[in-house]
Formats: structure tokens, sequence, C-alpha cells
């Protein structure tokens, strides 16, 4: 197969002065895909990335696209402040897989990753419903998003270290079993010349 070095994205939105689509090396920094556009990126209140549901907001432009990033998203509506939890259950309710948004977003916040686990961040698919929901405007999917990349990230530490162990015993049994297979050879040596001088020795005797 062929790697993918490339995609299209649609840049889109009205705050964008010229709308297109334009075919971007992954790795592009969103920054030269907005001048593609004619568009001051000063003038810019929102940049999603992917659809107004299920994207996320963007305020670093010099991050590069990745293969996933099909769309940006210029809109002109104002990102309105985020305000605190008042506990109203939308998050919840508008929850497709029955997670309990508040809670995740409160353990996360309180740099509790653990807690968020055990409340099932695992099982979160990004889809940003709770976002579009909640009247506090808490960004609940970018909290959920950096969550799970650093479960992950934890995870895959985790393994790294389990194989390193698993490579150091498979070593030391190794070196033991040469140490072992090394001291029978030594020993059958010593046998076998113990065995000569024995035979000469007896053979010296009978002569005399
Ligand atoms: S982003 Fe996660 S927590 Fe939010 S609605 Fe979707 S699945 Fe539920
Ligand atoms: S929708 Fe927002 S304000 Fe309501 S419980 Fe969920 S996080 Fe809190």
């Amino acid at each position: 197969g062929k790697p993918i070095t490339d995609r299209i994205v649609t840049l889109t939105g009205e705050s964008f002065t010229r709308p297109k689509n334009v075919i971007a090396p992954i790795g592009t920094p969103i920054s030269h895909l907005i001048a593609a556009t004619d568009t001051n990126p000063q003038s810019l209140h929102s940049v999603i990335i992917g659809g107004p549901m299920m994207g996320y907001r963007v305020t670093d432009f010099s991050a590069g696209i990745t293969k996933t990033t099909n769309c940006l998203l210029a809109r002109e509506v104002e990102v309105q402040p985020e305000s605190p939890c008042i506990r109203c259950g939308a998050c919840a309710t508008a929850c497709p897989v029955r997670l309990q948004p508040q809670q995740m977003v409160a353990a996360l916040k309180g740099d509790a990753l653990n807690r968020a686990i055990h409340e099932g961040l695992g099982d979160c698919i990004e889809c940003a419903a709770c976002n579009a929901v909640c009247p506090s405007n808490i960004p609940l999917a970018e909290w959920f998003r950096r969550g799970r990349f650093e479960m992950k990230e934890r995870a895959r530490e985790h393994q790294q270290a389990s194989d390193a162990r698993d490579r150091f015993e498979a070593r030391n049994t190794r070196l033991e079993r040469l140490a072992q297979e090394q001291e029978a050879k030594r020993a059958a040596r010593k046998a076998k010349s113990a065995d000569a001088l024995n035979k000469a020795r007896k053979a010296r005797e009978e002569i005399s």
C-alpha cells in the first residue's frame, strides 16, 4: 500500500475570505491553511477542527494537521466564556454512551486521571454531544480528548516498562542457563581428566 502523506481539507465558514478545499501534506501548520484562504488569522473568532458538533476548537494555529483533519470551520460566533458547572445533568442526558461527563470533567480538572478512568473516560467516543448542550460552555470533549491521550500514553509507558522487565528477566534466565551449561562442561572435563589420571596411575602400578 501507499502511505498517507496528504489529505483533502475543507476550509469553510463565514469567517474565511475565500473558503475552499485544499490538498495539504500532513503536518502542514493550520496558519498555512488559513493563509490559503486570504484571511487574517487575527480576525478569526473561532476555528474548529472537524464539524460543528464533533469538532473541537483550536487556538494554536502553529499546530500541524493530522491524517484525521478533514475540515477547518471558521465561525463568526463569539466564543462564550466558560462558567462553573450548574449540575443540570444535560450533558449526561445527551451522552450516547451514558457517561456522566460532569463527573469526568471534575476529576480531570482535579488532576485525578484514575478517577476519570473509573468514571468511564475509556468509553468516551469524543462525539462532543455533551459540549453542544452544556449551558456553562465547558469544553467537556476537549478535556476528554486530552484525558484519553494521557490515558493512552500512560498505558503505553506501562507496556514499555513491562516489556523492558520481561526482556531483563529473559536475559537473566539466559545468562543463568549459560553459566549452568559451562559449569556442567567444566565438571565433565574435570571428571574425565581425573578418570584418565586414575587409569594412568593403575597402569604404572601394574608395570611396577
Ligand atoms: S464526548 Fe464523551 S462524554 Fe461527551 S457525549 Fe460524547 S461520549 Fe459522552
Ligand atoms: S451540561 Fe454543563 S453545566 Fe450541566 S451538568 Fe453538564 S457540565 Fe455541568
